[in-house]
């Protein structure tokens, strides 16, 4: 047993397939089940690319219930899934943090070395990183969910609320031109923000930058207004800010 509790199964899928369990862990964990048209979409594959892929999953065990319309993971799977999806964090820090890669790479890069990444170099990022809970976007850490469970969809605040944005959801990550907009504008982890205009008819709505927020262009964010799209304001969460 590691010192920092994290388990580490005894053999590795492949690449592929530990994308495709970093996806389904993701939608267990927040949708509460697996949803192959949606994976489909999610990794950029055709439905019938899953379709196989999945018989080969279930052939090795880390899934169960192929042919319906959703599958489980088995235990072997979801131990697997928790394992790529924190070494995937992980190196996300490592990117941003040590490597000084900017923030709109990190997501893809990390891609490209999380299923290289040894037990022992994953027990040495989580001493060098300092245990992190979430990930640089805001997103658990597998059994760190509590942290973010009193976040909530910028779309279930009210007008003039003042919240701070705490999470850019895995969902939304995926889509690199939704996170270089937010990237752009500072809507980050940690950037304050006045809930404005909603407009449930157009299923759009405004969130203003507050504070010291920086994007990656230059200037202050202060004051800018931000129109967003309800299916996207839906994967950035947020925490209400105690009013003055
Ligand atoms: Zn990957
Ligand atoms: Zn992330």
């Amino acid at each position: 047993m590691s010192r920092h509790n994290i388990t580490t199964p005894d053999h590795r899928p492949t690449h592929t397939v530990e994308d495709y369990l970093m996806t389904m862990h993701v939608m267990e964990r927040d949708y509460g089940e697996i949803v192959a048209a949606r994976l489909a979409e999610m990794l950029g594959v055709t439905p019938a690319t899953v379709a196989m892929t999945f018989k080969r999953m279930e052939r090795d065990n880390w899934i169960t219930g192929k042919g319906r319309k959703s599958v489980r993971l088995t235990e072997t799977g979801r131990a697997a899934a928790h394992s790529v999806t924190r070494r995937h964090m992980l190196t996300e820090w490592l990117l941003l943090k040590i490597l000084k890669v900017d923030l709109p790479l990190i997501h893809d890069e990390a891609h490209g070395i999380e299923h290289a990444l040894s037990p022992h170099l994953e027990e040495r990022l989580l001493d060098v990183l300092g245990d992190p809970q979430v990930c640089p976007h805001g997103n658990p850490l597998p059994g760190h969910e509590h942290v973010v469970s009193n976040w909530i969809p910028l779309t279930e605040l009210s007008t003039r609320e003042r919240v701070v944005i705490r999470r850019i959801h895995e969902f939304a990550e995926e889509n690199a031109d939704l996170l270089n907009f937010l990237i752009e504008n500072g809507v980050l982890p940690g950037a304050e923000v006045l809930v404005g205009e909603i407009l449930p008819f157009n299923q759009t709505m405004t969130i203003e930058m507050e504070g010291e927020t920086k994007g990656e262009t230059e200037g202050e964010m202060a004051g800018r207004q931000i129109t967003l799209g309800f299916p996207a304001a839906r994967y950035i969460f947020a925490e209400r800010r105690a009013s003055a």
